[in-house]
């Protein structure tokens, strides 16, 4: 029988990519439990209405990357793409929306029907925040200058360089689309057929194209800087004073825009030139029509999102999991009481390996190929009179303990 594969673009993550994972998600709720930032998580999937509703049809997830299934029920399901809109539904259906504003942290798997290459998966993980309720300008500095912190805790901050932009209120960007429009069609043979569908749909999408054409159009293209209303301007001086104020650095791109329909105001990109076409390691921006796409009064909101498998790809190696204390029975006699020894060690906080056959020889050599930090021998005579033999696996040496203060001599090894 054929073997089985992981399906493409879909990684397992055995321990020593669990735990990079892991150590990164730590850090991400460390960092966001300082701002006040409660975790919360909703389901894997939901109706496919809560993402076509939030990111729009032209959107390149709702149009070409989700996973869609009807389930036995008939209903039309989607494994969710990314975290924001079931955030918000979550909030909603909930009614939180009294209690704003709402600060809330994330993390889990998303779904993308994408092509895989590296740093670009169809099942990937993010850790992410939303802050619901807060239309300031300060909001905006918070969520930015907390994704700055984290990826600081990560070792990051000189690998990552932040890229902010300003879409503007939603006059603002009306202006700018007339011009997006006008421009782009005078182009309009150049222009990809995905490019051309998005030009009076979505022409603020065109910008996000990857298509090489496409791109050296939008090199040329009107900026949204000059579309923006006097509000829409202050707003975005006011969100980078905050930012100089909290001593986080940035580059203004004015070309920078988001994927995402519901964005306005501020839109964020941290990005690495470590990673190759996928350089963007945190994303996010400001979305003060989401709430009420969804269905909820109108709210502002402003998150970011990143990528956790990115990021491992960046953090230095960890130091691994702790040294274990290999507890070595003698010979098979001696198993009971070193399961005994072990577990009292266990108690005591101790990371311990007990062998489960085989005698001094074979368990010493196991002890070794492990990295134990320190073997515990237990011989018979020995046991008899409350006593172990500590071995120090790094410089050899040997020593009786009393096994009642085993727990405290081997806590204290360096
Ligand atoms: P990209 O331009 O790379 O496709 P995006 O704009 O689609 O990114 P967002 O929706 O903003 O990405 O998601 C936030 C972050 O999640 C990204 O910056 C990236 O780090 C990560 N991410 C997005 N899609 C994937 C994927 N398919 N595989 C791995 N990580 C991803
Ligand atoms: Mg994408």
């Amino acid at each position: 029988m054929a073997s089985l594969q992981p399906v493409r673009g879909t990684r397992d993550l055995l321990p020593d990519d669990c735990r990079r994972h892991r150590r990164i998600e730590q850090a991400a709720f460390a960092v966001a439990e300082r701002y006040g930032y409660g975790e919360i998580a909703t389901p894997a999937f939901e109706f496919t209405e809560v993402f076509a509703r939030s990111l729009g049809d032209t959107s390149d997830i709702v149009a070409k990357e989700m996973y869609t299934f009807q389930d036995r029920g008939g209903a039309s399901l989607t494994l969710r793409p990314e975290n924001t809109a079931g955030v918000v539904r979550a909030v909603v259906s909930n009614g939180l929306l009294h209690q704003v504003p709402l600060k809330l942290f994330y993390r889990g798997p998303m779904f993308r029907y994408e092509r895989p290459q590296k740093g670009r998966l169809r099942q990937f993980h993010q850790v992410g925040v939303e802050l619901i309720g807060v239309a300031d300008a300060l909001a905006d500095v918070e969520v930015v200058t907390l994704g700055a912190d984290f990826l600081a805790a990560l070792g990051l901050a000189d690998k990552v360089v932040l890229e902010i932009n300003t879409l503007g209120d939603s006059a603002s960007r009306a202006v700018y689309r007339e011009r997006l429009i006008t421009y782009f069609a005078a182009h309009h043979d150049s222009l990809s057929p995905d490019s051309r569908d998005r030009l009076h749909r979505n022409p603020l999408r065109i910008l996000d194209s990857k298509d090489e054409g496409d791109r050296a159009l939008i090199a040329e293209a009107p900026l949204i800087t000059d579309s923006l209303s006097d509000g829409s301007r202050a707003f975005f001086e006011a969100v980078l004073a905050g930012l100089e104020a909290c001593g986080v650095p940035f580059r203004h791109n004015p070309r920078l825009v988001r994927g995402l329909d519901y964005y306005c105001h501020t839109a964020f990109e941290f990005t690495t030139d470590a990673l190759g076409a996928q350089n963007a390691v945190l994303a996010g921006g400001r979305y003060d029509g989401l709430v009420a796409e969804l269905g909820g009064p109108t709210t502002p909101g402003i998150g970011w999102a990143a990528g956790v498998e990115r990021l491992a790809m960046l953090v230095a190696e960890d130091s691994g999991p702790p040294a274990p204390i290999a507890v070595v029975p003698v010979d098979m006699a001696q198993q009971k009481p070193a399961l005994a020894v072990a577990q009292r060690l266990r108690s005591a906080g101790l990371v311990v390996d007990l062998g489960y056959s085989g005698g001094l020889a074979k368990r010493m050599k196991r002890a070794n190929r492990i990295g134990a930090r320190a073997a515990v021998i237990l011989g018979e005579a020995e046991l008899a009179a409350g006593l172990a033999t500590v071995r120090d696996m790094h410089s050899g040496e040997q020593q009786q303990v009393p096994i009642d203060s085993l727990p405290t001599h081997l806590a204290r090894l360096p």
